[in-house]
């Protein structure tokens, strides 16, 4: 039996946060032996905001690779591969875009929120109203009929699944399977900021690979009930920055439902729950950030893995590609 496809990836937008780790990297260990897992760099996606600081984008390349590398990903498992690198990707993209118009990717509800929160106006580059399509030309390429995503992508799957479902017709039979978007359970890390999602965008993350100093920091300045004032005052758990967050890595379960419940009636401090998140999180990064430092002493062995698996991954979108091509009915050499 052949195993399961799965598409995910990163844009390479910097290194990749706590966020990332509770809500994606943590399935992506576990899927290696039982799925064919392919890991994009998301290069040219990072670009359609980012035009600008293409430095950026490439150096994080290797960032993010590292941060794969050093939570865990084995790369005889996983194939990792860089976007720009897959020209298969960018063809399909092209052939892609004559099956949708405009006016639905104005209505995607991802696109809408993203552009709003960029705040494009009018100046949207045209890369980034069209990235739906190239989404769509990253799952299909890999054949790929699972893809874990956070819940605000979810439309964007339902645009890849539109797509195929209009090139299969045009071609007449099933060229492409139609994906199946995975959500993880555990919803998306908000920022130290106490606003709705941690991003690397957003100066509002714990990196996989922060100093100990810069996460005593983060915690230190993170965001609790601006009510409890005073130890003895009841607090909020709900919308509290610090309990999320022990919610999401606190294994000690019966322990942190007995604090919370301290915290509620009153008596219990910031400081000792910050102490006792402080306490996880480094705990949780020290083993990463030090495998990421001795792997980045070798940054040849990690250019090798992407090369490795971009050379793996262009043979196999390079197929789907050519039988899209044929499928539509267009010209073949
Ligand atoms: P950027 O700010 O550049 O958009 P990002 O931090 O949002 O970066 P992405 O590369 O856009 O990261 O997201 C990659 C994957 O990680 C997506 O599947 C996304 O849903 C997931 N993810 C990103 N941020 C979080 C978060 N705060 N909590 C849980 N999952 C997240
Ligand atoms: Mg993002």
């Amino acid at each position: 039996m052949t195993k399961p496809t799965i598409l995910t990836g990163d844009r390479t937008t910097g290194p990749l946060h706590i966020g990332h780790y509770a809500g994606s990297l943590h399935n992506r260990l576990r899927f290696q032996d039982s799925h064919e897992q392919f890991l994009l760099l998301a290069d040219s996606q990072a670009l359609t905001d980012n035009a600008h600081d293409p430095d950026k984008v490439r150096r994080s390349v290797i960032e993010v690779t590292l941060d794969y590398l050093a939570v865990g990903i084995d790369p005889a498992k996983t194939t990792i591969c860089l976007q720009s690198h897959l020209p298969a990707l960018a063809e399909l993209s092209m052939l892609y875009l004559n099956f949708v118009t405009v006016a639905r990717l104005e209505r995607n509800p991802t696109i809408k929120d993203e552009i709003r929160a960029r705040g494009f106006g009018r100046d949207i580059p045209a890369g980034f109203l069209c990235y739906p399509a190239a989404q769509a030309a990253d799952i299909t390429a890999f054949k790929a009929t699972i893809v874990p995503v956070g819940e605000d992508q979810a439309p964007l799957i339902e645009q890849t699944n539109e797509i195929v479902r209009r090139i299969n017709a045009t071609a007449g039979r099933p060229i492409l399977p139609e994906a199946q978007a995975v959500i993880p359970q555990s919803g998306r890390l908000p920022g130290v900021d106490g606003k709705a999602k941690m991003s690397k965008s957003g100066g509002n993350a714990i990196a996989l690979s922060a100093s100990p100093d810069a996460i005593s920091a983060a915690v230190r300045a993170m965001f609790t009930d601006p009510n409890h004032l005073r130890v003895e005052d009841p607090g909020h758990v709900q919308g509290n920055v610090v309990f999320t967050y022990l919610d999401a890595f606190d294994e000690d379960r019966a322990g942190l439902e007995s604090l919370k419940a301290q915290y509620r009636r009153g008596g219990l401090g910031d400081g000792r729950i910050k102490r006792r998140l402080e306490g996880i999180l480094q705990a949780l990064i020290a083993p990463i950030r030090e495998r990421r430092a001795q792997l980045a002493e070798d940054p040849a062995y990690v250019v090798d893995v992407i090369r490795r698996g971009t050379e793996k991954a262009r043979n196999r979108t390079e197929a789907t590609k050519r039988e899209v091509v044929q499928g539509l009915g267009l010209f073949m050499l």
